[in-house]
Order: C-alpha cells, then sequence, then structure tokens
C-alpha cells in the first residue's frame, strides 16, 4: 500500500506539466512577441533536448516516446492545420489517434533496452511502417479504410460526439490504463510520463486544427518524458535495483549531513549462503525483498539502506541506542515469524521435513529466515559515522557470535 502510494507520486511532474499546458493555451497572448516562435518551433526545439538526453543516457522507450509526440506535431503542421476535409488531412487525423496511444502504451509495456541495437532499430522500423501505411492510404486513396477506422461502433452520445473516432477514443483509454498500471508496478518514471502524454495528446487530438493547443500539449508532453528519464536514472543511482530501497550511495550522502545524535543498526541476514544454496538464488531474491520491506517499515523514524549483498543498515537519526533498541527487536521478531510460500520448484531436492535447523524454519509449503542486527550511538569516543558504522559491524559480530537471530550492541 505504501508502495503504491510512493508511486503514485510519479504522476504529479505529468499532472503539473499538464496544468502548465492548459495554462499555456489560455493565456496564449501573454507569451512576448520576441518568443512567438515558440509556439511554433517549442516542441521541436524540446524534442532535440529530451532526445539528446535520451541518446546520452541510452534510453530507448523515451527517445522513441518522443519521436512519436514530435512526429505527431509535425504531422499536424503539416496536414490538419487547414481542417480535415481534405482525404489526405482526414487519413493523416486517424492514423495519429490510432498509432499515437497505441505506441505510447506499447513503449510504456516494453522493457529498457537501450538505443542503438537490434531492438531500438525494429522500434523505429515499426514507427515508419506505420507513416508508410498512412502515406499509401492517403496517397491511393483508401477510402474504405478510412471508413472502417470512423465507424461507429456505438451510438449512445458521449462516444459520437466529437472528432476524435471511436477506434481512437478506445485505443487511447486502453492505452492509458495499461501505461498507468505499469507506472504503479514498476515506478517507473518514463511510464508515468507516458501515460501524461497519452493524455496530452488526446487533449490536442480533440482539436486538431488548433496549433496552439497541439503545440503546447506536444511540448509539455516531451518535457514530461524528458523528465521522467532525469527522474529514473536518479532513482537508479540512490536506490536498489532488488529491492527498491535506498542504496548505500543514499547512505553515504545521509550520513554527511546527520547531527551529534544518532544510532546506526547493521543487520545481516543468518546463514544466508546455506538458505541459496538449499532453495536456490531466485528464491533468495525474494526472500532479500521481504526482508528489506519489513527493515523499510521499521518504526522509530529509523531510515533503511541496502549495505550491500544480505546486509542492512538502518539510520536513526536524532535516537540514542536505547530508543532505537525496541524497534529493532521487533524488527527481529517480524522478520523470524514471517513465512515464505515455496512453490513446487523452490522445494529442496533432498527433502529435509519440517525441521528446525539454524537460521530459521524450514517447513514442507513455507520457510522464514532469521537477521542479527548490532546497533551502536555516536558519542565522544565514536565521533564519526564511519567509527559508529564499523563499531555496529563489531556488535553485529558478536550478534552472530552469541548464536544469531539477536540484537547486540
Ligand atoms: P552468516 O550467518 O554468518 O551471516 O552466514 P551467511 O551465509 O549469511 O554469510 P556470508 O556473508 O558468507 O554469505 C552471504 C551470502 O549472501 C552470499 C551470497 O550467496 C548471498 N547473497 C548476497 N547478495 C545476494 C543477493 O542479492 N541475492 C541472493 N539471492 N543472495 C545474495
Ligand atoms: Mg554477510
Ligand atoms: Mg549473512
Amino acid at each position: 500500500m505504501r508502495g503504491l502510494i510512493r508511486s503514485s507520486a510519479l504522476f504529479a511532474v505529468p499532472v503539473a506539466l499538464l496544468a502548465a499546458a492548459f495554462t499555456l493555451v489560455f493565456y496564449n497572448s501573454a507569451l512576448p512577441p520576441s518568443l512567438a516562435g515558440l509556439r511554433v518551433y517549442g516542441p521541436y526545439i524540446l524534442f532535440a533536448l529530451g532526445g539528446a538526453l535520451a541518446l546520452a543516457f541510452n534510453r530507448g522507450r523515451a527517445l522513441h516516446a518522443l519521436i512519436v509526440l514530435c512526429g505527431a506535431y509535425g504531422a499536424q503542421q503539416l496536414w490538419l492545420q487547414q481542417g480535415l476535409d481534405a482525404f489526405a488531412a482526414r487519413t493523416v487525423y486517424i492514423a495519429l489517434t490510432l498509432f499515437v496511444p497505441l505506441n505510447l502504451a506499447a513503449l510504456a509495456l516494453m522493457p529498457e533496452r537501450g538505443t542503438f541495437n537490434r531492438h531500438g532499430a525494429l522500434r523505429l522500423g515499426a514507427i515508419l511502417l506505420q507513416a508508410a501505411l498512412t502515406a499509401w492510404v492517403a496517397l491511393a486513396g483508401q477510402a474504405d479504410v478510412i471508413d472502417w477506422a470512423y465507424q461507429k461502433f456505438l451510438d449512445p452520445a458521449p462516444f459520437s460526439a466529437g472528432r476524435i473516432p471511436q477506434l481512437g477514443i478506445a485505443l487511447i483509454g486502453l492505452g492509458l490504463l495499461i501505461s498507468m498500471a505499469t507506472a504503479l508496478m514498476t515506478r517507473s518514471a518514463v511510464a508515468a510520463a507516458l501515460a501524461g502524454s497519452i493524455v496530452a495528446f488526446a487533449i490536442a487530438a480533440h482539436v486538431p486544427t488548433a496549433s496552439l493547443t497541439f503545440s503546447a500539449f506536444t511540448a509539455m508532453a516531451e518535457l514530461m518524458v524528458t523528465v521522467a528519464v532525469l527522474q529514473d536514472t536518479f532513482r537508479m543511482a540512490f536506490r536498489d535495483e532488488l529491492t527498491g530501497i535506498p542504496s548505500r550511495r543514499a547512505l553515504n550522502e545521509r550520513l554527511a549531513g546527520l547531527g551529534r545524535t544518532y544510532t546506526v543498526a547493521m543487520i545481516d541476514v543468518d546463514h544466508f549462503k546455506n538458505f541459496n544454496d538449499t532453495y536456490g538464488h531466485d528464491l533468495g531474491d525474494q526472500v532479500l525483498k521481504m526482508v528489506a520491506a519489513h527493515i523499510a517499515g521499521v518504526g522509530g523514524g529509523g531510515r533503511a539502506f541496502r549495505y550491500g549483498g544480505e546486509e542492512f543498515t538502518i539510520l536513526f537519526p536524532g535516537k540514542e541506542a536505547d530508543e532505537a533498541m525496541p524497534h529493532l527487536e521487533a524488527l527481529r521478531e517480524e522478520i523470524e515469524s514471517y513465512q515464505v510460500a515455496l512453490r513446487g520448484t523452490d522445494r529442496p531436492k533432498k527433502a529435509k521435513g519440517s525441521k528446525r535447523q539454524r537460521g530459521g524454519w524450514r517447513g514442507k509449503n513455507a520457510v522464514s529466515v532469521t537477521v542479527s542486527i548490532g546497533l551502536a550511538e555516536r558519542n565522544d569516543r565514536l565521533a564519526t559515522p564511519q567509527a559508529v558504522i564499523e563499531a555496529a559491524d563489531r556488535a553485529l559480530y558478536r550478534a552472530k557470535d552469541k548464536g544469531r537471530n539477536r540484537v547486540s550492541r
């Protein structure tokens, strides 16, 4: 639940930029004459900016989303400004309303695979194919195709008014659902930006001849994607990929900014090498995620980090060791009693049955692990974060020596 709330924060930038696009459209006269060119060239400038960033960071999804958005804007500038009466204009319009949401949603679903490689070439090829298909329909006068795409599948009011074909509305709705769900599940800012871009495109496509609207919403959609590239990169630097909790780099920054009172706890999973050897690395990863989630939920204002491997750190800013202790005890018990279900494939080859083993309860259908915790507080003798961490580490080894599954200081 907490994860879902944190993920929904990813929509803050897209929503703010949609609001900005509305503001630009409503207060368009406020743009000084010297900047008037931005109305026309803004989307191209932002495409160049975002595209350069996506290339530099090797972000294929963002790059192709920018190509789709900028391509749609270019098509609007070339063919739609004069209205949709001409057959070519109608063809371009319908192609945009179908292909843009389809492509943006597909990009949201795809894993990140970089720019210049086979996958990137395939995606680019697919985009060009759609453009070629559109050109063929327009030039060959394939009216049947257009009639088919424009047919009304539903007659009642909300779906029959407006210009966007019903098929396009369906794809916009579906694309929005898919990209939002992907953003929430994968915590990807780019997926959230793609959802925002679909909304921006739908608004622009609703008034296809209004160049300012198209320009403003395209520009803001491009900005969403560009900012998302930065957000995802930031996340990669400061969050651990497997567990989703802050990484060692984040810990180091946090340590540099601490006050005079704080407590550090070092946590290590007991006999984890055994666990991996018995149940496999995949279940090991799953257990690490579970342990990390519990550690991140520790009380007493503790901040959790993955120190490395199966080791974690909790920082209690402003707290003495005595104050942190009960929260760590509670955490240790919580992890000990948490059972991870075994699927058929997770069961060890040599069935050991249910028995109490070192490091946790290994039942038939579920397993659990235990953790050892060492803690130390800052004082005159341990004046630097490094010294406190080392002291916590020594305490951790005492906990291991005394038999594991305990908290020592
Ligand atoms: P102890 O109780 O003394 O801590 O024993 P241990 O086996 O946990 O100690 P050790 O440090 O020797 O082993 C740590 C193991 O953790 C080694 C490695 O297989 C496992 N490990 C480290 N990182 C990961 C990871 O990301 N995923 C998985 N599945 N295992 C990991
Ligand atoms: Mg270890
Ligand atoms: Mg260990």
